[in-house]
């Protein structure tokens, strides 16, 4: 078995659902430590940092996963490999990714080593957008180029759409459904969740197409027989940097009656220069790549003003599945595209 394998397997054997990445972190201390590297710990965050001079690139990814949930027909925490795939919880999303990062940074700077610097940072809290990467990212120096290490197989994402979560709340006047009269707030919200259907997005992004916009949850009234006066709806849209949150919060006011309210615009939209050295390099690592936009957020999210590409082995559609599984070849491969990935960045940064 590969060292990378091993490590994967090991890295899986230890779980770490978000904000219990105690142990897991300890492992990676002593796994740094075995490479040679100094490790630092910052909470619950890690990093080394290889090279002495240079450009600083930063590889991240994160060391927690979604719980192990029902329906699993392989053990999520043991790692058995079947047909040369490593099932397991995180073995896709992410620590497959991870342990080609180590594996592929170890490779590039053991022997003939690149003119620049890596900062290797494993953190934690990623699935909860918690206490990560962005709270590392407050004491460590602007890296030059960042790669997040998320299933892609292998193709750069250039870009990444945002999460924008709205409510709505619809407003009646209550009054004893038998008698009538009163302003009901469900029948306010039915039109707006249809004036809502109806929202078109001009401004397409050469990578990500348009926003979309989803009303997920409504909630209205408490007893059959009393009319209403208000409903909550929630709605779910996914944002592209062709619009600011303030344009698209605009939008949505000028289509409802109902009061519009914020609940989240941390998760912003981010894209990269598809000239930019990093998408370059990331193409050289693995010739005949296509550079895409990504529907789904990462901590990507949290490195807005460095370019970024958002790249490692899995496919995003195993993550947080059930018989979540990596391939052997796929982890081997990624190992050899992060080291690629990392000399081809310092030639041309
Ligand atoms: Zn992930």
């Amino acid at each position: 078995m590969s060292g990378v394998v091993s490590l994967l397997r090991d890295l899986v054997q230890i779980p770490s659902p978000s904000r219990e990445e105690g142990p897991i972190v300890k492992y990676l201390t002593d796994a740094f430590e075995t490479l040679g590297w100094k490790a630092v710990r910052e909470g619950k965050n890690l990093y080394t940092e290889l090279g002495d001079e240079g450009p600083l690139l930063l590889l991240n990814s994160h060391t927690d996963t979604v719980p192990v949930g029902e329906g699993w027909s392989h053990n999520p925490l043991a790692a058995h490999i079947v047909d040369r795939k490593i099932y397991g919880r995180g073995s896709n999303d992410a620590k497959g990714c991870l342990a080609a990062m180590m594996y592929g940074a170890f490779a590039a700077f053991a022997k003939n080593p690149p003119k620049g610097r890596v900062l290797l940072a494993a953190t934690c809290e990623e699935e909860i957008s918690g206490q990560g990467l962005e709270q590392l990212l407050k004491i460590l120096p602007k890296p030059d180029a960042a790669v997040v290490g998320e299933p892609t197989g292998l193709q750069p994402a250039v870009a990444q759409k945002g999460l924008l979560l709205l409510e709505v709340i619809a407003k009646g006047r209550s009054a004893h459904a038998a008698w009538g009269g009163g302003v009901n707030a469900v029948s306010a919200a039915a039109r707006d969740i249809l004036s809502l259907s109806n929202v078109s997005f001009d401004k397409s992004h050469p990578a990500l197409g348009v926003p979309s916009l989803e009303v997920t949850q409504a909630h209205g009234g408490e007893r059959h027989n009393v009319i209403p006066d208000r409903c909550k709806m929630v709605v779910d849209i996914r944002t592209t940097p062709t619009y600011t949150p303030e344009e698209i919060i605009d939008l949505v006011s000028k289509k409802v009656e109902g009061d519009v309210e914020v609940r989240s615009k941390r998760l912003v939209s981010v894209d990269t220069d598809p000239d930019h050295p990093i998408v370059q390099a990331a193409v050289a690592a693995n010739p005949g790549a296509k550079p895409f936009g990504s529907p789904t957020v990462s901590d990507w999210v949290f490195l807005r003003d460095i370019p970024t590409v958002k790249v490692g082995p899995g496919d995003s559609h195993r993550s947080h599945t059930p018989d979540e599984y990596v391939t052997v070849s796929e982890l081997e491969e990624g190992a050899a595209f992060y080291e690629r990935l990392i000399r081809e960045y310092f030639e041309r940064a």
